[in-house]
């Protein structure tokens, strides 16, 4: 199919959705200038993850960890919204989309307009930090300056816990009620748009799989192929901007 044929079967299924839910990855921010993990251009093909047993365990992996967040600081507060958050807002706006289940940690969503309580972060949020133990928040900036000055993050001033990005690791239990709200709205839905995720993290790939046995139609938007190409009603493989733009009439 042409990119125009794409575009119009996927506003068609948009249009007749009673209930839709969009559920995003990496892929969604690239063209905000965030890079994805998977690509080749990706993060994991400069560097390996930290797991979170690693984060508890060790200073050093902190350090580490620490270091990575702080240089990456300056591309993620730098990125805006680009048309497909856009898109992807407008339908929020207009009722047709309930919820964006998200496993971006950047915030995008939330800085495109999107009300709080209509995103759900499965993997955290990147732009604070919190206390492991008695989840006192933290902000970037101020750890970043007593890193600096101690060569080191300290530990938490309520409860002398560790600090860490509000972020879930590799190896981190996922957060409980955005799993819970996330079931909900994949179970209520009976449209699921998939953008720019390679659906092979798991469990939070599991949620369109889930829409799809659940009744649902099934989009996937991404460039690559994904681990769900196989039983979704439309697959485009093209970037997120201009399908979901051109589908929506945003620009
Ligand atoms: P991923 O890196 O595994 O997959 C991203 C997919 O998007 C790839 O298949 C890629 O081909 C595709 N893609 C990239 N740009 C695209 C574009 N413009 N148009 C269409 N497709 C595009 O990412 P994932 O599935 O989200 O899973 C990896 C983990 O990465 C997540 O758990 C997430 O927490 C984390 N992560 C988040 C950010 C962020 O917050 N922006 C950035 C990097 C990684
Ligand atoms: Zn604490």
């Amino acid at each position: 199919m042409d990119q125009e044929r794409e575009v119009a079967a996927l506003r068609r299924m948009i249009a007749e959705a009673r209930r839709g839910v969009v559920f995003t990855g990496a892929g969604i921010s690239t063209e905000s200038g965030i890079p994805d993990f998977r690509s080749p251009t990706g993060i994991w093909a400069q560097m390996r993850p930290i797991y979170f047993h690693e984060y508890v365990a060790s200073r050093e992996a902190r350090r580490e960890a620490w270091r990575r967040k702080f240089a990456s600081e300056p591309v993620m507060r730098a990125a805006e919204p680009n048309r497909g958050h856009r898109a992807v807002a407008r339908l929020v706006r207009e009722g047709r989309v309930s919820a964006v289940i998200t496993q971006n940690i950047d915030g995008l969503h939330q800085a495109s307009g999107i009300p709080e309580e209509k995103v759900i972060e499965l993997h955290g949020n990147g732009t604070y930090a919190h206390c492991l133990d008695c989840r006192r928040r933290y902000e970037i900036d101020d750890l970043r300056a007593a890193f600096e000055r101690e060569g080191d993050v300290h530990d938490c001033h309520a409860c002398g816990g560790l600090i860490k990005t509000a972020t879930i690791s590799f190896g981190q239990a996922m957060p409980e009620a955005a799993m819970r709200r996330a079931e909900t709205e994949i179970l209520a839905a009976d449209l699921c748009i998939v953008l720019g995720s390679s659906l092979v993290v798991y469990p939070a790939a599991g949620f369109p799989e889930m829409a799809k046995r659940n009744g649902a139609r099934l989009v996937i938007v991404n460039n690559e192929e994904t681990g769900l190409d196989d039983i979704a009603d439309l697959v485009i493989h093209r970037g997120i901007g201009d399908v979901m733009g051109g589908a929506v009439g945003v620009n």
